[in-house]
């Protein structure tokens, strides 16, 4: 079917009633091997995906390469797939995004004042809506393993931001932190009762490698978290079942044969991921 934004995608699983909601994934993209066994993935549970290319993935391949190879997996997928584009920094780039087969695109502007923010997500959103494309915004700093620091989502502002840019996903900080190894994050959901008190639309953890499998079933479920970006947990399976084949095939080194070994093992780590959002109270 052909690619879809994730607007729809995520507004479906929040329409839920509580206890019985699902969630999303937006798994990180590097290249075709793991795009692939995402997409096998995703058809094998039956669920939606949000294929993601953020600023690492941007510069090692140029965006008019990954953008149009994400798409042709997503228009022949037989399950709805999104292409989005994370981590935009400014308006020129998204625009180049929207150009280039990405049919979501995230402007994140939440190291500026809210203000600032606002001003420029509404101008990414309007741009990303009259290309049938998607919006997602942030609010609160959600920081990184061994770098930037978090900042908590602070309700007074991400209730200014939802109601002036009515993003189509919203991320916010409370308690997750990218690039986590081991299921470290402590969730506050305090804050998130709060948040989703002041706001309305769809929810996203960034970072969701670093929650506990459990803690992700219970937001998928009854929170209105509809999105979890997933990327460490599965480029460790990639990492580990290369080192696996190239030490099990010492002589090999036709480049194809040794990424291709990476591809049911990323698939299976991919298929776990999926279910617990899914089907979060299986
Ligand atoms: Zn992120």
């Amino acid at each position: 079917m052909p690619a879809v934004s994730i607007t729809r995608m995520l507004a479906d699983t929040n329409a839920a009633p509580l206890g019985e909601r699902r969630a999303v994934a937006g798994v990180v993209v590097l290249g075709w091997e793991d795009a692939r066994a995402y997409v096998d993935a995703a058809e094998e549970v039956g669920c939606p995906l949000i294929l993601q290319a953020g600023p690492g993935a941007r510069a090692h391949m140029p965006v008019n390469l990954i953008g149009p190879m994400m798409r042709h997996l997503a228009d022949a997928a037989s399950v709805p797939v999104a292409v989005h584009f994370d981590h935009g920094k400014a308006l020129d780039e998204c625009i180049a995004g929207l150009e280039h087969g990405f049919t979501s695109i995230m402007y994140d502007g939440s190291l500026l004042p809210v203000d600032e923010n606002i001003a420029t997500s509404c101008k990414i959103a309007e741009a990303a809506r009259s290309a049938n494309a998607s919006f997602e915004g942030e609010v609160g700093v959600v920081g990184y393993t061994d770098g930037a620091a978090s900042h908590g989502t602070s309700v007074e502002e991400v209730a200014r931001y939802d109601a002036a840019v009515e993003p189509d996903a919203l991320a916010i900080s409370i308690g997750n932190v990218h690039l986590q190894q081991e299921k470290a994050a402590t969730i506050d959901r305090e804050l998130l009762t709060e948040i989703e008190a002041r706001t309305t639309a769809p929810l996203v953890l960034h970072g969701g490698s670093g929650i506990a499998n459990i803690d992700r079933r219970w937001l998928a479920a009854n929170s209105r978290v509809a999105k979890f970006n997933i990327g460490t947990e599965l480029r460790m399976a990639f990492g580990k079942s290369l080192r696996d084949g190239l030490a099990a095939e010492p002589d090999q080194f036709d480049r194809n044969r040794i990424l291709q070994a990476t591809m049911d093992p990323v698939k299976a780590t991919a298929i776990d991921v999926l279910r617990g959002l899914w089907e979060p109270s299986a």
